[in-house]
């Protein structure tokens, strides 16, 4: 096989990519580079780094070795020219749009959003004189009337945490490449196996790698991949001065741990969730149901087109709104009452309660956030205990 043509699979350059063991001694995995300074040869090699006239690291909050190597292998897996990693999917987004926009320009948001991603943008930037304004992006006409020449930036989750609403990625991109408008997509629920926005031409993709990408809920975690100019003036403004949200390098490496086994988890949760989704839309309490996979998903033909598998994460509401589901959680065994998601293991959380409270109750009403929302993230568990679970809980509603 000639290897400087072939592209390996995806699993194989998320367990080799941009690793040697014969130029780090033999170790097979790639060494944590515990450190917050570099040491320079001379006076003047360090100056020319400090002047970007050479690429050696300088100093930790900027770069470092390990983080350098995750970025490198989430760049190739989410097909980007480089990546950065951060502190935290917060970090990710504080950082980029902190860095692309000032005062007086206009940024345009997907009607859902994440909550604390909703608090930056309405209590952060939007207090520092960013223009946010929601827009359905379903709705290509209100996209159009909604753009001005001061639209800087498009900015959508997809599908959108809590309520499953999906974006067409291609559709919205066409929109936007005619006003020089970048981009920005938050595929956290999918990660690169699932969905790739930047071949269908967004200009960033930033995820909470908290979530899937680390898949053992024990870091948080922020990844950031596009072009090399755009990573670059993020790294040097949104992360070096704007927000220090540094990755720790012991942090980077449980990442890169959690991303070789990436394929293998997303295939299971997607599989686990299809069937927790069959097997609610057959329950008589459960009154609405959210998967991407099921075809009364009114998206059901995006999701086909868009995601390689419909996901690990569902909603839904019971029939008797908030109190049959508070109930219905309180009674789950299996599952955890826990926020996040992505985890090896099961968990269900209310959004409006918990991670969308920054929404005021007026809020998640415009924003499609429904009071008795119920959020699942199915775990890597064995499908009978998680059914069981599910059902044991739903009598007790009954
Ligand atoms: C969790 C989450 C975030 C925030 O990420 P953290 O790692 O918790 O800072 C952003 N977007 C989405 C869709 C999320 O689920």
């Amino acid at each position: 096989m000639d290897n400087s043509t072939h592209t390996q699979g995806f699993s194989t350059r998320a367990i080799h990519h941009g690793y040697d063991p014969m130029s780090h001694g033999g170790a097979l995995i790639a060494p944590i580079y515990q450190t917050s300074t570099y040491a320079f040869p001379s006076a003047e090699y360090g100056a020319a780094c400090f002047a970007g006239e050479a690429d050696g690291h300088v100093y930790s909050r900027i770069s470092n070795p390990t983080l350098a190597l995750l970025e490198q292998r989430m760049a190739s897996l989410e097909g980007g020219e480089a990546g950065l990693a951060l502190a935290s999917g917060m970090g990710a987004i504080s950082a980029t749009l902190w860095t692309l926009l000032r005062p007086g320009d206009e940024l345009l948001v997907g009607t859902t959003v994440y909550g604390c991603t909703f608090a930056f943008m309405h209590h952060g930037i939007g207090e520092f004189g960013v223009k946010v304004r929601h827009v359905d992006l379903n709705d290509l006409d209100a996209l159009r009337a909604a753009i001005t020449p001061k639209t800087r930036m498009i900015y959508f989750e997809t599908p959108a945490n809590p309520t499953m609403r999906l974006v067409d990625i291609a559709a919205v991109t066409g929109v936007a490449r005619e006003h020089g408008i970048t981009v920005v997509v938050d595929s956290t629920y999918c990660t690169p196996y699932l969905q790739r926005p930047l071949a269908l031409g967004a200009d960033l993709v930033l995820h909470s790698a908290t979530k899937y990408l680390s898949g053992h809920g024990d870091i948080t975690a922020g990844l950031v991949i596009g072009n090399r100019t755009l990573i670059d003036r993020i790294r040097l403004q949104g992360l070096k001065d704007l927000t220090g949200a540094v990755l720790s390098p012991h942090d980077a490496s449980l990442l890169m741990r959690g991303i070789k086994t990436l394929a293998l988890r997303m295939e299971r949760h997607c599989r686990n969730a299809l069937q927790v989704a069959q097997f609610l839309q057959r329950q008589p309490a459960v009154e609405v149901l959210h998967y991407p996979g099921l075809p009364s998903f009114p998206q059901h033909e995006l999701a086909t087109r868009q995601m390689r598998l419909p996901g690990g994460m569902l909603a839904f509401e019971m029939r008797g709104g908030l109190a049959a589901g508070r109930q219905f959680m309180n009674a789950l065994q299996l599952f955890s009452r826990a926020v996040s998601l992505g985890d090896a293991e099961s968990l269900a959380q209310h959004p409006a309660s918990m991670t969308h409270s920054s929404y005021t109750a007026q809020e998640r009403a415009a924003h499609g956030i429904s009071e008795g929302l119920v959020r699942l993230s199915v775990g890597l568990e064995d499908i009978d205990d998680l059914l069981a679970d599910l059902a044991q809980a739903l009598a007790t509603v009954e």
